[in-house]
């Protein structure tokens, strides 16, 4: 697991909300960061970054247009 916990600090100004990058749920007090190939990603916990490794990053290697697919 290469994640870590990162607490979210609201500002009363703060309209911005922090949706999970996998099942777009909208993260209150905490936020699971994991630093991916493409970047950082924020999750609402370590399954969905689970969930975002086992089905969107190889759904997006197999998709056409991603340069150096052919390599292995
Ligand atoms: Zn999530």
């Amino acid at each position: 697991m290469s994640g870590h916990w990162e607490p979210i600090v609201m500002q009363v100004w703060d309209t911005v909300v922090t949706p999970c990058d996998c099942c777009g749920q909208v993260v209150a007090r905490r936020q699971w960061v994991v630093e991916l190939e493409e970047g950082e990603r924020r999750f609402c916990g370590p399954d969905c970054e689970q969930l975002y490794r086992s089905y969107v990053v190889p759904a997006r290697a197999a998709a056409p247009g991603a340069s150096g697919a052919s390599k292995g």
